[in-house]
């Protein structure tokens, strides 16, 4: 089968690789209808985050399950299924509290590399979910985004308890920002404030239910957030980047006693302990749980009640996967779904 891989920084190749096989009785291997490149995959890429050697790459997933151990009961051979980026039994007492991406069980899914043909999943029964039926092909997009995308997006909006009266500020523009926004919106949200200066994504973000929209970054982004907020501060901050500035941005937009949802993978974040101290605000975050919300999240979009597919705006064969991380790279694209 063709599948990717990651040689060196910026170095990307589509290549044969060995089709994944059952390796434990509660595997399933399912053939992926899409996948996708994901903002975490640019830390590696960037040469951000070592290598080593060459890697298989993606853990954003749909597709169709072809084969099962004999421990799966759940799922089964011809389902369409969607699952999170973390394997888990969801039986442990960590899943059963929603945590499913800390499971006791818990394996990485992407180890495989989703951006492929075929990927094996392990404890499918705990981490997969199956739609209804076969999905109209347009629909696609947006199971996919379920997979990651929108699932760290509405724990970022979970975690920082955004609901109705709540005023919500995003810090981050990339597609699990805009996606936050969406959920922010769905959870009922009153306020929702995007942090963004990319004119398309500022338009996507109303789209997606934005009512207030902030250019300024930093310091000054903190003070349009606390004139918004009748010089309070947002009940509930989202933090979708992942690094020092993004993550102190998040933190001083949330006002004393509010929530602040850090779902951006951090890389160099060093928080000071006197001003946490003195901020009072509640932090949670973490790889985000998507099993948690994958029932409602695949309900909402196979009844088409919302619509997170619309951050692809950049749809290539699994052949010409460099180019989609070279876009999100530089920007030019939002996120990059890719058709094997
Ligand atoms: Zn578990």
């Amino acid at each position: 089968m063709r599948g990717t891989m990651l040689y060196a920084p910026r170095d990307i190749r589509v290549e044969e690789r060995a089709k994944p096989t059952i390796q434990a009785p509660a595997d399933a291997i399912i053939r992926i209808s899409a996948a996708c490149v994901c903002g975490s995959d640019l830390w590696p890429y960037r040469g951000i985050e070592p290598i080593e050697g060459p890697a298989p790459m993606g853990h954003e997933y749909a597709g169709v399950v072809e084969e099962t151990g004999s421990d799966v009961r759940d799922i089964k051979a011809g389902d369409f299924v969607v699952g999170s980026f973390m394997a888990s039994d969801n039986t442990c007492l960590i899943c059963q509290a929603g945590y499913q991406s800390r499971c006791v069980h818990v394996e990485y899914v992407g180890a495989g590399g989703a951006q492929a043909e075929y990927l094996r999943v392990p404890l499918a029964d705990g981490t997969l979910v199956a739609t209804p039926g076969q999905p109209d092909q347009d629909l696609i997009p947006s199971l996919l985004a379920a997979s990651d995308v929108l699932g760290t997006g509405w724990f970022g909006a979970v975690a920082a308890e955004a609901g109705p009266g709540k005023t919500v500020a995003v810090v981050g523009d990339g597609a699990v920002g805009l996606l936050a926004v969406l959920a922010a919106r769905q959870l009922g949200a009153e306020q929702v404030i995007a942090m963004s200066r990319h004119e398309p994504r500022q338009k996507l973000a109303r789209e997606f239910g934005a009512t207030d929209i902030v250019t300024e970054r930093g310091d000054e982004g903190v003070a349009v957030i606390k004139e918004l907020t009748g010089g309070l501060g947002a009940h509930s901050v989202i933090e979708a980047v992942g690094t020092q500035e993004s993550m102190m941005q998040a933190i001083r937009s949330a006002r004393p006693g509010g929530h602040v949802g850090y779902v951006g993978v951090a890389h160099g974040v060093e928080l000071p302990g006197q001003e946490l101290f003195f901020a009072e605000v509640h932090l949670l975050g973490g790889p985000a749980p998507v099993r948690r919300f994958l029932p409602e999240m695949l309900g909402l979009i196979w009844n088409r009640e919302i619509d997170p597919g619309r951050v692809f705006d950049l749809e290539l064969p699994l052949d010409q996967a460099a180019e989609g991380y070279k876009a999100m790279d530089e920007r030019r694209a939002i996120k990059a779904l890719l058709r094997p």
